[in-house]
């Protein structure tokens, strides 16, 4: 049987059984639905888009997937120029591998061994921040600070590898102050943080911490899994202050298959670059490269340039900031709206039982997830359909 993610097996509600799906609408046997999550954030362009369908179709035609170890394609060549050419800067170093959590691992491997390369064993830490989410793998777990996996601190204690801080800056500068001598990395969610709460703070924040890592010599990874390809309203927030690494997923295929990417650039590079074999990066995973996501990958990263994909999501933004505009409830915390991205956070998370339901009555999928009732539309959503989003957030607080 499936054992579910998320989810206490014992009392988990049936899962809707989806037959078909179709730009924003998933379809079950007897009813349609909005999917307001983008299926975890991923689906940008919707659902059986015809230039993502046809870009896997005709790669499987040649073959899906050969490794990386030994051999090369040309669909992986084309999406690491594409990236090359599209990414800020010199991020110009693309390492493939399957998720989001991998690439945030191959993140923190590349920065750690980037010191070691040079002989610096004593940088051991990496700072990041409090309520972070990197993924599920051990590492990632334990530079995050997702409430679900306290219980791993119950187990192993708190971690000397790793700092958190709150998004303030005096906390940034007193972290720098005090331990800049054992930091080899920073990693931040840039903007927004997702599966933490839907978090947002301010660039500002980004600018200091560029700053001190570039003072410190203290290598900035932007954990982009999220906010990248649009989510925040800019491309990428490395468009706004540029990482030393940056880590995308999700949307890189737009969400039709699991892939990631850590796109270095040429100081971390060149860290790795020498006559000396144990200088090399030792990673590597099975399907890293993966033909056909490389194809609907790059399939993806047209659309989202030809079809100027964020104008869509300012008006995304623009549409959801009109709907909700002077909508307040004292059950309501708070309403924070940050490009395609759009949070209720409740006071109380029992506000939010049954909301599910209620929600697949009125023709939308939705996930809450701790104190937020959140959407992340596909931003091929037309008004209408938006409109129907923030309209069933909006009704369950009249009932
Ligand atoms: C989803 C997510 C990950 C993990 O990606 P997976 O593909 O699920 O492993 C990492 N970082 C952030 C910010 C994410 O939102």
């Amino acid at each position: 049987m499936i054992w579910y993610p998320y989810q206490q097996m014992k009392t988990m509600k049936d899962p809707y059984r989806i037959v078909d799906a179709q730009g924003v609408w998933l379809y079950t046997e007897d009813n349609r639905m909005i999917d307001s999550v983008s299926s975890w954030w991923s689906v940008i362009h919707g659902y059986r888009h015809p230039v993502l369908t046809r870009a896997i179709q005709s790669q499987a035609e040649h073959f899906s997937h050969v490794m990386l170890g030994g051999l090369t394609h040309e669909p992986v060549q084309k999406l690491s120029d594409r990236l090359e050419q599209w990414l800020p800067g010199d991020l110009n170093y693309c390492f493939f591998s399957d998720s989001g959590s991998v690439a945030v691992e191959v993140a923190l491997k590349m920065a750690l061994q980037y010191y070691v390369n040079r002989g610096e064993k004593n940088r051991t830490r990496v700072l990041s921040l409090t309520h972070a989410y990197h993924g599920d793998t051990f590492r990632a777990m334990e530079v995050g600070d997702d409430e679900d996996y306290h219980f791993i601190l119950e187990a192993y204690g708190p971690s000397p590898h790793v700092l958190h801080i709150p998004t303030e800056i005096p906390a940034l500068e007193k972290a720098f102050e005090l331990c800049h001598e054992d930091l080899n990395c920073m990693i931040v969610e840039p903007l927004l943080q997702g599966a933490g709460g839907m978090r947002m703070y301010d660039l500002s924040f980004l600018k200091q911490a560029r700053e001190l890592c570039d003072q410190y010599g203290v290598l900035l990874i932007f954990d982009e899994v999220a906010t990248g390809f649009g989510r925040t309203g800019h491309r990428f927030v490395a468009d706004q202050v540029q990482p030393d690494i940056l880590v995308l997923g999700k949307a890189l295929t737009g969400g039709y298959l699991g892939h990631a990417v850590t796109v270095a650039n040429r100081k971390v590079y060149e860290g790795f670059y020498d006559d000396d074999p144990d200088k090399a990066l030792m990673h590597g995973p099975t399907f890293m490269g993966n033909a056909l996501a490389c194809s609907v990958a790059l399939a993806s990263i047209e659309l989202f340039e030809q079809e100027d994909y964020l104008s869509k999501i300012r008006q995304i933004e623009a549409i959801t900031r009109r709907e909700l505009q002077g909508f307040a409830d004292p059950r309501v915390r708070e309403v924070r709206i940050m490009g395609g991205c759009v949070c209720m956070e409740v006071r109380d998370r029992a506000v939010l039982d049954g909301y599910q339901q209620f929600a697949y009555e009125h023709g939308v999928f939705s996930r809450p997830f701790l104190n937020c009732l959140y959407a992340m539309v596909p931003y091929i959503i037309t008004e209408g359909e938006l409109v129907q989003v923030l309209d069933t957030m909006k009704a369950w607080f009249r009932r």
